[in-house]
């Protein structure tokens, strides 16, 4: 992996982004830097904070979201931990060849303009982990 990384945002899965959203942005005080849906990913994406890394609450938009069996499986919670990186494509050829398998396509349309690509648990000890290309 390129040098660099750092973190560029942390994803928490929710039910409902109208129910989880005052505890984030009123009781913790996060700027509320917008709201979107990601059709390709069949999910609603609220994103939050000040500084360089943002938090996500994750809400799925379908039965078969992706969110949707996460929740169903493990209710809210710490979905994924994303990592910004320069070029994704090479990132994710990089991690893929030393062993570390993808979820899905690499470097996919995310939120607000980006690409992103995930890394499998089984690859990185548990933890689902994103990679983020901004202003792809
Ligand atoms: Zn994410």
């Amino acid at each position: 992996m390129e040098p660099g990384g750092e973190l560029h945002h942390l994803a928490i899965a929710v039910n409902s982004i109208t129910q989880a959203l005052p505890f984030w942005r009123d009781t913790l005080g996060l700027p509320l830097i917008g709201i979107e849906e990601v059709p390709t990913e069949k999910v609603r994406v609220a994103m939050l904070g000040a500084g360089a890394a943002r938090i996500e609450l994750l809400e799925p938009t379908a039965p078969d979201s992706p969110i949707s069996a996460f929740l169903d499986k493990r209710g809210p919670g710490l979905h994924h931990v994303a990592l910004r990186v320069r070029d994704v494509k090479a990132a994710s050829d990089s991690i893929s060849a030393k062993g570390c398998p993808l979820i899905g396509a690499a470097a996919r349309p995310g939120a607000h303009g980006s690409l992103v690509s995930f890394l499998h648990p089984k690859g990185t000890g548990g933890v689902l982990v994103e990679l983020v290309q901004e202003h792809g």
